[in-house]
């Protein structure tokens, strides 16, 4: 495994390597990605034995632009309301962190889609992704750069510590913008709904298509796939409390701390030396910025030596939606 900067001849590298089947990890704006070419399914293999990732569980395909968007997804075959739902949506946050679940074209490869007829589709804001993307084969499906189930990773270094040569080179493109992982919407239905929540938020997709509803994960029999309650996970113990309850808090090993803002931390009082560690997420309250730190403090504490992580939940709006998910899927590894 190499790791490279994204230079002219380090996207023609990588491009290369993409169109002769290999695996190649990717900044988007998300997370970093592990991308193969969508159209093989060799490579799409691949990508599910490098991740240890279960055949059930689809990839999403990555395009540079709308014109890729016709040889993957068959936008003709949605009824009406939702032809119209999904249009706005894409002029609204395409380029950006929305995934959109769409009824897929046969040409692309069961093993992308899980034998599912619709395929996830998303066309990302970072300029190393998309010059990735039309460099190489024009369709690359890309989760996210990790073991399956662990820390999603924000950097470069992430991604060589947790898959090392089980991908075949790593484009540098420095830290990920927002994050954690793009909102998955599924409009293939007659009603779009909110699959996964991530970097785009509920807000702003309802300012633009009001009726969007959000599954329930309380749901004994989920309809999606991929909707494993233990995911993002670090080794360590997580364990999750609301907004304050770290105060009382009596860990009986080496534990951090993981507070939202520094009033967390202020609050925090007499319990403060119990943790061996304390790390604030943002320290003015910024839900934008927490979740860009997220992944970058999970990964730097479950380095660390510390037995367990006490994480505080963050405000539930916005982009904190994501934030909470990500930290209670984290909380559920057992
Ligand atoms: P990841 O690539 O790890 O960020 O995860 C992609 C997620 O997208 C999966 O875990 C699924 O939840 C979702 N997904 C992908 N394809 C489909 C599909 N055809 N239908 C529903 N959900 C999907
Ligand atoms: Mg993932």
């Amino acid at each position: 495994m190499e790791i490279i900067a994204p230079t002219d001849a380090g996207l023609e590298k990588a491009a290369g390597i993409l169109a002769s089947g290999g695996l190649v990890a990717f900044p988007t704006e998300t997370v970093y990605g592990l991308g193969g070419n969508a159209w093989d399914p060799r490579a799409l293999a691949r990508i599910f034995e490098a991740k240890r990732r279960p055949a059930f569980d689809p990839l999403i395909v990555h395009v540079a632009g709308i014109a890729a968007l016709d040889d993957v997804a068959d936008l003709g075959a949605l009824v009406p309301g939702a032809r119209t739902a999904a249009g706005s949506l894409m002029e609204a946050f395409w380029p950006g962190p929305l995934t959109l679940i769409l009824p897929k074209r046969s040409r692309v490869p069961d093993l992308a889609t899980s034998g599912l007829p619709t395929v996830a589709v998303r066309l990302p804001n970072h300029p190393v992704a998309r010059a990735l993307i039309e460099l190489s084969t024009g369709a690359v499906a890309a989760p996210s750069a990790n073991p399956f189930g662990y820390l999603s990773p924000t950097r470069a270094e992430h991604v060589a510590a947790q898959l090392g040569d089980r991908v075949d080179l790593i484009v540098d493109g420095g830290r990920c913008p927002v994050g954690v992982e793009s909102t998955v919407v599924d409009v293939s239905g007659p009603v779009p709904l909110v699959l996964r929540p991530g970097g785009l938020s509920l807000e702003r997709l309802r300012s633009v298509v009001p009726g969007i509803e959000v599954l329930d994960r309380t749901d004994p029999a989920p309809k999606a796939p991929g909707q494993l309650a233990n995911h993002y996970a670090p080794r360590r113990a997580l364990r999750l409390v609301p907004p304050g309850a770290l105060a009382g808090a009596r860990p009986e090993s080496r534990a951090a701390a993981l507070v939202f803002d520094a009033a967390g931390r202020d609050r925090l009082g007499d319990a403060a030396p119990r943790f061996a560690a304390v790390r604030v997420l943002s320290e003015s309250g910024d839900a934008v910025e927490a979740a860009a730190n997220l992944f970058d403090l999970l990964h730097e504490l479950d380095a660390g030596d510390y037995d367990e992580i006490w994480a505080e939940r963050v405000p539930d709006e916005g982009i904190g939606r994501a934030v909470n998910d990500r930290l209670y899927k984290a909380s559920k590894k057992t």
